[in-house]
């Protein structure tokens, strides 16, 4: 494909900015190559991700600069691979969501050490690809792209439809095609094309890998393909707005769902980085991993102990984390191990009851995969396997009017006649 040879000389990275990010880094040999629209190693085929130069970040400065920063990710520029003006370019700016103090749900689960629900249903596309949509772009402004792509769950498909649409960009998108109808509206309604693929996700990205390498292929960034690295990088804002949010400090526990498992492993990297660079206190901190009980791969094989993820073929409800080949799911792992987390699953019915619970005690509608991390969590304290006396953040990242179907059974209490006697009647007084 043309524009990758040419993004990986020498010449063209050098023109390439992309404020602090330096080259490219694979995630197990460790070989760098320059910044380009490129994700395998040419080495040993390992994934790549951005490796940054942070140096000359004076601690103090930078936590003044980021609090003086927009209400949105560009709070955090200084920190991921964008160029230094990025907040004046037609984006649609996601991020600095709610952090929201969920003491019913605390009360009710039995926490005392403080419980946090991160709402990323506030996003601009209503889920927490707003995120990452919003780095890949500026990736392929960068690399010249002039078509944004993705294979998709199908909350990807909407965020890369409404940027591509904001930014000026063509957006052809691939979902698997017996989605959700709030999901397919949401990424058509932004005037792109969608492509619905007779298969399931794992299908779906494996035609976009082969469309991809096909001169029908070529100028499409894929932002979760030949764009990953980059994209990748947009979950650390989840664990920058965490931390600053809770006035620059760590918190002991997170329970963040797993679809691929980028997100997790990449908020992981954005803990350790305010780490490195003083802007919160050096802790221990445990990470979480939540699956649906039908698409659970990387929780069947944490509590095998194995290092290998088997893929599985996904049946659940919580479609937008249904990948049954999970590509950071040994990554996952790793994390949930080192930091004395764990990967836990809950079944359908149990992310139903989850939905409900947090609507109830907190007021916030989550869409499936929110009833997913917020069903482990309970199921986790039952277990006595999450500490109920620390500092817990649960992610909701995605907008229960997306998977409306899930809670479908919900609905009028009553149908009366417009009468007093008929409302006495129905026996709500
Ligand atoms: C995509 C997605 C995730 C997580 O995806 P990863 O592939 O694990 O990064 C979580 N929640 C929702 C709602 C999503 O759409």
């Amino acid at each position: 494909m043309a524009v990758q040879t040419v993004a990986s000389t020498t010449d063209s990275a050098n023109s390439v900015d992309l404020g602090p990010a330096a080259a490219l880094s694979c995630r197990e040999c460790g070989h760098r190559v320059p910044l380009g629209p490129v994700f395998a190693c040419e080495e040993c085929f390992g994934p790549l991700e951005i490796a940054y130069d942070f140096s000359g970040h004076d601690t103090e400065e930078l936590r003044k600069r980021i609090e003086a920063g927009p209400a949105n990710i560009w709070r955090y520029a200084p920190l991921l691979p964008v160029p230094a003006d990025v907040a004046t370019k037609p984006n649609l700016n996601p991020g600095w969501t709610k952090l929201v103090q969920a003491d019913n749900l605390a009360r009710e689960l039995g926490v005392t050490g403080g419980l946090y629900v991160k709402d990323d249903s506030g996003n601009p596309t209503h889920s927490f690809k707003d995120r990452v949509v919003a780095q890949a772009l500026e990736a392929a402004r960068a690399f010249g792209f002039t078509t944004l792509s993705c294979s998709s769950t199908g909350n990807l498909a909407g965020a890369v439809g409404a940027a591509a649409a904001r930014a000026g960009f063509r957006s052809c998108v691939f979902i698997p095609h017996d989605l959700e109808q709030g999901k397919i509206v949401m990424a058509a309604v932004y005037g792109g094309e969608l492509v619905g693929i007779e298969g399931n996700y794992d299908d779906v990205n494996r035609f976009c890998s082969e469309l991809i390498g096909d001169p029908a292929g070529e100028g499409w960034g894929f932002v979760n393909v030949n764009l990953r690295p980059y994209y990748a990088e947009g979950s650390k804002t989840l664990a920058y707005e965490i931390c600053e949010q809770l006035g620059w400090r760590l918190p002991d526990q997170l329970v963040v769902p797993i679809a691929s498992g980028s997100q997790l492993t990449k908020i992981d990297k954005g803990l350790q980085e305010l780490i490195k660079l003083g802007l919160v206190e050096d802790k221990p901190y445990k990470i979480f991993g939540a699956q649906a009980e039908g698409c659970s791969p990387v929780s069947t094989a944490f509590k095998a102990g194995h290092d290998v993820v088997r893929p599985q073929k996904p049946n659940t409800i919580a479609k937008s984390l249904a990948i049954g080949n999970p590509a950071d799911g040994p990554y996952v792992l790793d994390i949930a191990r080192r930091t004395g987390g764990a990967v836990e699953d809950v079944t359908d019915a149990q992310v139903v009851d989850a939905i409900k619970l947090l609507a109830r005690t907190e007021g916030i509608f989550a869409e499936t995969a929110g009833g997913v991390t917020v069903g482990v969590t309970k199921k986790l304290i039952e277990d006595g396997v999450l500490d109920p006396s620390l500092t817990t953040v649960v992610l909701n990242t995605g907008d229960g009017l997306k998977t409306l179907d899930a809670v479908a059974g919900t609905g009028l209490t009553a149908t009366i006649r417009p009468s007093l006697e008929s409302f006495r009647e129905a026996g709500l007084v």
